[in-house]
């Protein structure tokens, strides 16, 4: 388990540990009675323990006790259960954790994993595959394209994180789906676990900026996640030493790694080879390891509109 959830399952457990001693506190204050039932039960078991005791004794004492503290506890107008230990979540007792022997994670770890994964994408949510409606092209070419292209994005989702090649190339003018898809896939790996990051191409350029003469490493989440959707390529603007500097080197830590990488552009072959020079072009456009989509047709967003 990653140190930030062993300290969120602590906190919780002291929260909760300091919540029930608040309680024990104030119903043995207005019935001492529970206080000596509670310390009854503490030598029942120091008994038990020092075979003053045999197990069905001891079982029967404490049940006993039990049910007086119950009914005391109902006649004071709490439920039977008020000084029972406190858990946020019973399965795992807030440890994260169930499994005797072999330790799973708990359905809330995974849970928390997932909100830490989908706060980290920095996706739009409302682009997934269930929200895909075939309607919005304009014509049964179109749309029989988006169809089988939402297919095969779901294929690579599946095969994440090590698709066959694994990187896509989405290229075409604007209000085609491009982003849309690529939206799509980074929320479809999430629900798959897989820490995704999309990144439009200007943030990503902001950010390489930010950490010159600082000694900090900003691009640095975007070289080791798993998924990265680098978003409207050729919109950011082409600053000396930086821009193409940082995309390559992006690129072919990726590739050393063997991470998956959608890449997303309004730019053709020819105006990416002379925007950022045949070294990325041969990067972004490597057969053996990227799957190229071509979206044509009619733009989504002016005829919606
Ligand atoms: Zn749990």
């Amino acid at each position: 388990m990653k140190s930030s959830l062993q300290q969120y399952y602590s906190s919780i457990r002291e929260k909760n540990a300091r919540l029930s001693e608040q309680r024990k506190q104030e119903c043995e204050k207005k019935e001492p009675r529970l206080a000596s039932l509670r310390t009854e039960r503490g030598q029942v078991v120091i008994s038990l323990a020092a075979g003053k005791m045999t197990e069905a004794q001891a079982q029967s004492r404490i049940a006993a006790i039990s049910a007086e503290r119950k009914t005391l506890l109902i006649g004071m107008g709490y439920p039977a259960d008020y000084l029972d230990p406190i858990y946020t979540c019973s399965k795992c007792r807030d440890t994260g954790e169930v499994g005797e022997l072999l330790k799973k994670p708990c359905s809330c770890q995974l849970k928390l994993q997932q909100k830490e994964l989908a706060d980290g994408a920095r996706l739009n949510w409302k682009e997934t595959f269930a929200s895909f409606r075939p309607e919005i092209y304009p014509t049964d070419a179109q749309r029989s394209f988006g169809v089988r292209c939402k297919k095969y994005c779901e294929k690579y989702v599946a095969s994440l994180p090590s698709p066959e090649k694994p990187n896509l190339l989405f290229l075409g003018q604007s209000g085609l789906g491009k982003s849309y898809f690529a939206n799509a896939i980074g929320a479809a790996a999430v629900e798959h676990g897989i820490e995704t990051r999309k990144v439009t191409a200007y943030r990503f350029v902001q950010d390489a900026l930010s950490g010159i003469g600082n000694n900090s490493e900003p691009l640095a989440v975007y070289t080791n996640v798993t998924l990265l959707i680098l978003d409207d390529l050729g919109t950011e603007p082409m600053i000396p030493n930086v821009t193409a500097e940082s995309l390559f080197r992006i690129l072919n830590e990726r590739a050393a790694m063997n991470l998956p990488t959608i890449v997303v552009s309004n730019l053709n072959k020819d105006e990416l080879v002379s925007e950022y020079g045949e070294r990325i072009a041969s990067r972004l456009f490597d057969g053996a390891r990227t799957a190229i989509v071509r979206f044509t047709g009619d733009n989504l967003r002016t005829r919606q509109s």
